[in-house]
């Protein structure tokens, strides 16, 4: 492949921890077979998450079945995503996102219960003018004065020539009111050309510049590769229009948040596992699937939804769940199960609290661990809640349990359940020490040590 396009250099790369792509290249020269063996060292202390400065040295082995050309690089480079190694023991770190992901893939087959966990991410985003907080009328900051009616929704032009969605109102009117279309679909013809099967793209509820696009379904590991590219090549196009994206989970106070729902289903020999006679023509073995991702959804939390700002999503009021319930269609539920097609293979369920500020191959990997756990343990997901739960009574509400209320709240519950996890050994109790720990050292504590703008309002 390398000959054939022409590939001047070769690109490695990988994720640290939290789950952002760090990469570094060679020349085609030093592509040779040895090098699948032996790999290519790094130092793994500068990378987050990782190694201390006295055991530093790490490998990196690419995977030749990951290569991909790159749509950006001015010349034309070879893509190959890895796998991190000890250079001693010559085993799998145990800290390395696509090595859990793998051994959960593992764990499915081993079970013999199912062959292929399908995951099917809808992470949205933001595409923004500019970033800068403090001169963002969006913010929680400048809100507080400011008139409705009034809002400049994000895009800067001058003169205001009009048809700006205001908050809520981007689902999804045609241009001049959708400013982003074209941004769009240069993002999904790069996607389908590296072949990532992409199905749909649209502008999202929020504000101008909300955006959603979707994939076709895929196993774990792949799909979780996928979302790598998926982010790679959403940032990369917007930045060749001079525009920014994020996929912070609520940017804009008052206005949709981004979420990154996960359709998931089981399948064995090619047949699919949750299509049944039950409610919403699921299986048992769904419905019990449902019941591990609900018993443990707080501690599932800190991989799915793994930010200060995740929690400012999970609020009632925009479309985001905060109740612990599932039903069919109903929106404000924390596991749907869609009744858009009567096909079995088309039968999953949709987990709508995680967002896309998550580490792809950890979250996927949590989700997938707490369904078995549903189905090895048979849980009960209880009954179905098929009212609008924003619209609740306090006393109908109190019944229902909800997801935690801030990135704290989730890692205690880690703390407290993770043995579902640790089962074939796919997390170990080191890689969730160490979330725990990187997570309340560099996230949890230094945004609660720093004065809120809203603190000046209040106080
Ligand atoms: N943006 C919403 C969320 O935060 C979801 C909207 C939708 O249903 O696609 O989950
Ligand atoms: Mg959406
Ligand atoms: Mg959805």
């Amino acid at each position: 492949m390398a000959a054939d396009k022409g590939a001047k250099v070769f690109d490695l790369r990988f994720l640290d921890f939290p789950g952002l792509w760090q990469h570094m290249t060679h020349p085609m020269s030093e592509l040779t077979e040895d090098a699948f063996n032996e790999g290519f060292g790094f130092d793994g202390s500068s990378i987050r998450g990782w190694q201390a400065i006295n055991a530093s040295d790490m490998l990196v082995m690419p995977d030749p079945t990951t290569a991909r050309m790159d749509p950006f690089m001015k010349e034309p480079t070879l893509v190959m995503i890895c796998d991190i190694v000890d250079p001693l023991t010559h085993e799998h770190y145990t800290r390395d996102p696509r090595n859990i992901a793998k051994k959960a893939e593992a764990y499915v087959k081993a079970g013999g219960l199912a062959d292929t966990a399908y995951v099917g991410p809808e992470a949205e985003f933001f595409i923004l003018d500019d970033i800068r907080y403090d001169n963002n009328e969006h913010s929680a900051y400048y809100f507080v004065d400011s008139v409705e009616g009034e809002w400049n929704t994000g895009r800067v032009e001058g003169p205001n020539l009009g048809y700006k969605p205001r908050y809520k109102e981007g689902y999804f009117p045609v241009p001049p009111s959708d400013s982003m279309h074209d941004i769009r679909t240069e993002m999904i013809l790069i996607m389908e050309k590296l072949g990532i099967h992409v199905e749909t793209h649209h502008h999202e509820v929020a504000t101008a510049g909300q955006a959603e696009i979707d994939m076709r379904f895929n196993s774990l590991v792949a799909m979780a590769d996928n979302l790598m590219w998926y982010k790679y090549i959403i940032k990369n196009v917007a930045r060749r229009y001079n525009k920014t994206v994020t996929f912070m989970p609520k940017p804009l106070f008052n206005d949709n948040g981004s979420g990154m729902h996960v359709h998931q289903s089981l399948w064995k020999d090619g047949q699919p596992l949750f299509a049944g006679d039950g409610y919403a023509g699921v299986s048992q073995m769904c419905l019990n699937y449902i019941g591990g991702i609900l018993k443990h959804a707080p501690a599932l939390c800190a991989f799915v939804a793994p930010t200060t700002n995740s929690y400012k999503r999970l609020v009632p009021g925009f479309e985001a769940p905060v109740n612990l319930a599932y039903s069919s269609r109903n929106r404000s539920a924390a596991v749907r199960i869609p009744m858009y097609s009567s096909s079995p293979k088309a039968k999953r369920i949709e987990v709508r609290f995680p967002d896309p500020s998550c580490n792809g191959y950890l979250a996927f990997s949590a989700m997938l661990m707490a369904g078995l756990d549903g189905i090895e343990n048979r849980i009960d997901p209880g009954e179905p809640l098929d009212k609008d739960i924003y619209a609740l009574t306090p006393a109908e509400l109190s019944k229902v349990p909800s997801v935690p209320g801030s990135l704290e709240g989730a890692l205690d519950a880690l703390e407290q359940d993770h043995d579902f996890l640790l089962k074939g050994d796919v997390f170990t109790a080191d890689a969730i020490d160490t979330w725990l720990d990187y997570k309340r050292s560099n996230e949890v504590n230094e945004v609660r040590l720093r004065p809120h703008p809203f603190e000046f309002k209040l106080y």
